[in-house]
């Protein structure tokens, strides 16, 4: 392995897995950096017992956890944000390593992860319920939000740190504990990051050491998760197949799941649009991330009258993409993060050729100076129509271009696939972003007027509909999904009284 990736893995406090080169001991994951291939580590795998044993210690810190007021525990949270602060280089870098995004895209990783600390430390003081009329005299009526239990999450290796963060910051300042499950891709920034988090439990009086647990393995250790009663809520990240194989499992049981599943992401450019920073707005949200975003633009309608010089623009812009170590400052476009991915990527672009569109672009790209890894040039596809290839997530840079010539067409084609997380519309009029954005409009959970579909601030609840699996995270009062609600009746009168005025004499 090269003295700057030790150098990285070292700086990320990884030093002890990283240039593990000996025979595969059997249990563990090869870990290799989509930059190149390198194998980086060979981390164990937690085994089935140890996996419960991790879920067992969850549940009872739990007990205790519950107890500790909502300020404290938000303290804790500001305490690993401010490590968090002070290693976000290392950590940053880390993200590049193993998920192959560009160093900006992987410090602004970083930077979500502080700034979901800082909501949950707000939030840890804003933790309300409700007061509700009673019907009856001397009757107080309330909403109260409890603790829940141990939250599972299962994470994507496309935000290898984000999305813990999400559901962690709020679910432990909601009084719960949480047992984190990485992608089998990514488990080194998965460590590196609750590295900081168990140093932070380690120093901080009144917290047991196992509310926060990382636990590494694949799909089999998800599943233990769905199934185990002792995990009232399992919040899961991944593709729709994914949730849909573990939704019903988590139900079976009446357990809760938080469901956040792929996108196929639209947006519409209309005739007043400013093309300009619609370019730029396409671009990234297109081909940012190598195509490896939830959030990524997928769909383009873009109006007859406009569509030539859009996709000429988009042709230019494209071609002058540069393409290469994620890690090199200049780099737009990091790698795809395996083979099979880039496979799938060229099997849809046949599949869109064959449906007759034009595809320009998709091609494997050899960067100078760098052996191995899957790199390609995004791929614009020119269509006349929606094609049937469309309808589906292809989890790679394919942007679909195709024209429409009436408002509600376009409409209709944006919302004509089985996702509906993110949208957008470029367009200064503001009947066509007031239409977009009312109830006839976009059905998606995330839709934006403007600025690309891709990129969301933690401030808003972040999930979408239809098959993208209806959780909500994040922002907002998505802290609700980590609590369990109660109503509560309270009789400060000296008489039994009962609802609806029903009666029921007892000498
Ligand atoms: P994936 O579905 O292959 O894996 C995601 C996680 O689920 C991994 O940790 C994996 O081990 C686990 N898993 C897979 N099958 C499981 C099962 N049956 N039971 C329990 N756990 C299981 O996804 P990926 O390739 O890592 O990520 C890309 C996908 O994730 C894309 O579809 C993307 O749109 C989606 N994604 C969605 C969001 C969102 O917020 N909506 C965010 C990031 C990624």
């Amino acid at each position: 392995m090269s003295n700057s990736y030790h150098s990285i893995l070292q700086q990320a406090g990884l030093a002890s897995v990283s240039g593990n080169g000996g025979a595969a001991a059997p249990g563990s994951l090869e870990v290799h950096t989509p930059i190149d291939g390198t194998l980086l580590a060979r981390v164990p795998m937690d085994s089935s017992s140890a996996v419960a044993a991790k879920i067992q210690a969850s549940a009872e810190a739990f007990l205790r956890w519950r107890e500790v007021p909502g300020p404290q525990r938000g303290e804790l949270l500001r305490r690993f944000a401010l490590r968090v602060r002070t290693d976000k280089q290392a950590l940053g870098k880390l993200i590049s390593l193993e998920a192959g995004k560009i160093l900006s895209e992987g410090l602004g990783e970083v930077q979500e992860v502080i700034d979901i600390c800082d909501f949950a430390v707000g939030l840890s003081r804003q933790i309300y319920g409700l007061t509700i009329a009673s019907e009856r005299p001397g009757h107080h009526l309330l909403e109260r939000w409890q603790p829940l239990g141990p939250v599972g999450v299962i994470s994507a290796f496309n935000f290898p740190m984000a999305v813990w963060a999400w559901n962690a910051a709020l679910a432990l300042v909601c009084g719960d504990t949480v047992i984190w499950k990485p992608s089998e891709k990514t488990p080194l920034s998965a460590m590196a990051l609750h590295r900081l988090m168990a140093e932070t439990i380690a120093e901080f009086s009144g917290a047991p050491v196992a509310i926060s647990q990382l636990i590494i393995g694949k799909r089999d250790v998800g599943e233990q998760l769905a199934d185990s009663e002792l995990v009232p809520l399992v919040s899961a990240t991944g593709s729709t197949a994914m949730g849909r194989a573990l939704g019903p499992r988590v139900a079976a049981r009446f357990g809760r799941s938080l469901l956040e599943l792929g996108g196929n992401n639209a947006a519409i450019v209309t005739p007043t649009a400013d093309l300009n920073l619609t370019l730029r707005a396409v671009v990234f949200a297109a081909a940012g991330t190598a195509g490896q975003r939830c959030t990524t633009l997928r769909r383009l309608f873009v109006h007859r009258s406009l569509c030539t010089r859009l996709r000429e623009m988009l042709r230019k812009s494209y071609a002058s993409l540069a393409i290469g170590s994620p890690l090199e400052g200049g780099t737009l476009i990091g790698p795809l993060i395996d083979a099979a991915s880039y496979e799938r990527m060229q099997a849809t672009l046949a599949a869109a050729k064959a449906q007759g569109a034009t595809v320009i672009g998709g091609e494997r790209a050899a960067p100078a100076g760098i052996g191995g890894g899957f790199y390609v040039r995004p791929a614009l596809v020119e269509a006349d129509r929606p094609l049937a290839v469309m309808s589906d997530e292809t989890f790679a840079p394919i942007l679909y271009v195709v024209p429409y010539d009436s408002f509600s067409d376009a409409l209709q084609m944006q919302n004509g696939v089985r996702q509906g997380l993110s949208s957008a519309i470029f367009t200064n009029d503001m009947r066509e972003a007031e239409t977009f954005l009312s109830a006839t409009g976009s059905d998606c959970g995330i839709a934006n007027v403007n600025t690309g579909p891709s990129g969301a601030e933690i401030g808003g609840a972040f999930g979408g509909e239809k098959e993208t699996g209806g959780g909500r995270e994040s922002g907002s009062d998505a802290w609700k999904a980590y609590m369990r609600r109660q109503t509560q009746t309270v009789n400060y009168s000296s008489a039994v009284q009962l609802a609806q005025g029903v009666e029921f004499p007892v000498d």
